[in-house]
């Protein structure tokens, strides 16, 4: 490694085609991008951040819609340094966007991140070359050349729109959640059509139901959507609990982790009485957030007949809240559109007593088919929905789409798009055979989605920090995994998808929200079991990969 001779090219000066020498490039400013970033300078390496957008945040720097916010519970969805949280104070247990962007703004000024990283500035371009250096573009036209390449662009930096027929024929305003208008969007009185009933779909509803004339809800496939339990939090509570903060952190850390509060349960369904069973559900319904998806019973996710006594529990739950038996089968049916949890659950608050107002519909188009959008509204196979605004929750090319997007090249040429044409395949989510010198954090077949955000950012980074240290120490050059490893992780994936319930249900999961995507499981169901691969790797000497 090489100190560096260039001064810091800050974000908001105009593009330089200077190539600057590096230790490492590392590729967005969400939570991985900005933990590796502090890491990796505090190991002593000479990193640069690029960053497509204006600012630090990641998904919330995008996701801008009206509702939206983190699923993951206070303190869990923040940093564990103490420099971070000492003097951080959350206004709510689940935090909307505008304070997480806050927070982001806050910890960069803590870690003194800005001077190290170029926002505005989207890669383009990157090739590896013989020298072993990643010579990398971006569209502003600044260049960079680096020994390491991180990929931190997010799981959800690639918005997915349906191919609508005649969406462009539109004359109202339409919006996709990923993409929202910083100006906003105003829904008073207005006739809104949403379709999409995801995480995201959920958010907006609840947002633009009390104050639109009216609002349609196009919806596919139910979500099940839990009750978040969300409340004000204050600043003597935090007080109290920082306490305990390390050790919390610490624990987060090692397995069972994730959430601090929600232990991985060790009972199944049916080892406790019925009795037991009602009162452990009714439990962690009351604790909410994801605590009834991944706190009540062990064998949820694995078990069909118990993935149906949660069904079953949730379904008669939700729907005491809907008034017009229609519209609770729709969106509660009786029996379970899929096994329940395996497509991703959305947190609530109010979203199915809205469906009891008379200024909201819902439209289920199983059963009546979108057939166009026209120039006034959404045509369906039974009628026509006049619009002034349309809402696309339509979600995103997760896990893999957002890499591909990029013109990344190996050694030889091929393109990460083309090495993965026919399906994502990687070792331990992080490392793809023909792309040396390069990691994806929160990749495509890591614990992404299934491991809260910054443990996971906290825990792969500290793997590839470790991994770099051991390089430098032993004056080794370059890393590289191998295609039977790639194949042997992939076939692994494909066995998690039988053995659970998740193979069952077309979900982003499964990349089956894509037309024409291979259908495989695009994360790793269980952050605990990754985490111990990743470390095995690590103890076996950086097995499956050659590092010389
Ligand atoms: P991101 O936060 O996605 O950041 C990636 C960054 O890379 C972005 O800023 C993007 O602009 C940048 N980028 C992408 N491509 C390029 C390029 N070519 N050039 C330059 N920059 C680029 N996780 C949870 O744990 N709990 C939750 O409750 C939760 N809620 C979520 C809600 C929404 C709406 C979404 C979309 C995601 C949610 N997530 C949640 C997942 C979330 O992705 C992670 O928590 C976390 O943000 C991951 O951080 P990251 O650094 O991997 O990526």
């Amino acid at each position: 490694m090489r100190p560096s001779v260039n001064a810091p090219v800050h974000g908001r000066q105009s593009a330089k085609s200077v190539m600057e020498e590096l230790d490492v490039v590392i590729v967005g400013a969400g939570f991985n991008g900005v933990y590796l970033l502090h890491k990796l300078r505090s190991e002593g390496y000479v990193v640069r951040l690029i960053e497509a957008q204006s600012g630090l945040g990641g998904v919330w720097q995008a996701n801008r819609y009206p509702g939206a916010r983190v699923d993951s519970h206070v303190p869990n969805y923040e940093l564990s340094m103490e420099a971070c949280w000492r003097d951080w104070v959350w206004s709510e247990r689940f935090p909307g966007r505008d304070e997480l962007v806050r927070y982001f703004e806050h910890i960069d000024k803590k870690l003194d991140l800005s001077r190290d990283i170029d926002v505005d500035t989207r890669l383009a371009h990157c090739r590896f070359g013989d020298d072993y250096k990643w010579r990398i573009k971006a569209e502003n036209g600044r260049e960079y050349e680096a020994s390491y390449l991180l990929m931190c662009t997010g799981f959800a930096s690639k918005p997915h729109t349906p191919e609508l027929p005649g969406l462009a024929s539109f004359r109202g305003d339409c919006h996709h959640t990923a993409t929202w208008p910083e100006t906003g969007v105003d829904f008073a009185g207005r006739q809104v059509g949403i379709v999409g009933t995801g995480a995201s779909g959920v958010q907006v509803v609840q947002e633009v139901a009390p104050v639109a004339g009216h609002l349609t809800i196009f919806q596919r496939t139910p979500v099940t959507a839990l009750p978040m339990q969300q409340r004000q939090l204050d600043a003597d509570e935090q007080a109290v609990a920082k306490a305990g903060y390390p050790q919390m952190f610490k624990r987060r850390n090692v397995p069972p982790g994730n959430f601090h509060d929600i232990p991985r349960p060790e009972v199944g369904v049916f080892e406790v009485s019925a009795k037991e069973r009602h009162a452990i559900f009714e439990a962690a319904w009351q604790k909410g957030g994801f605590a009834f998806w991944i706190g009540a019973f062990n064998d949820i996710l694995l078990d069909e007949a118990a993935n149906r006594v949660a069904y079953d529990f949730w379904r008669d739950r939700t729907r005491a809240r809907i008034h017009d038996a229609v519209t609770a089968e729709l969106l509660a049916p009786t029996e379970p559109p899929y096994p329940f949890g395996t497509k991703r659950p959305a947190l609530e608050q109010n979203f199915y007593d809205l469906f009891n107002l008379p200024n909201v519909e819902l439209v289920d188009l199983k059963s009546t088919p979108l057939t166009a959008v026209v120039p006034e509204g959404i045509q369906t196979s039974a009628a026509t929905f006049n619009l002034d605004v349309l809402v696309l929750a339509t979600g995103f090319d997760a896990n893999s789409g957002g890499l591909t997007a990029i013109d990344v090249r190996g050694p030889n040429d091929e393109s990460l798009a083309a090495a993965w044409s026919d399906g994502v395949e990687t070792y331990l989510g992080m490392a793809v055979a023909g792309f040396p010198n390069m990691l994806m954090l929160y990749g495509p077949q890591s614990a992404t989605a299934f491991c809260n955000g910054p443990t996971c950012a906290e825990f792969q980074g500290d793997w590839v920090a470790r991994l770099f240290n051991r390089m430098r120490a032993q004056r080794e050059t370059c890393f590289e995994t191998t295609a039977d490893m790639g194949e042997a992780w992939t076939e692994h994936l494909a066995e998690l998808a039988e053995t659970t319930l998740f193979g069952r249900t077309d979900s982003w999961y499964m990349g089956a929200n894509i037309p024409g995507k291979r259908r495989q499981l695009l994360n790793y169901p269980n952050s605990d079991a990754y985490r111990e691969k990743l470390w095995d790797c690590e103890a076996n000497g950086y097995e499956g990969f050659v590092i010389r």
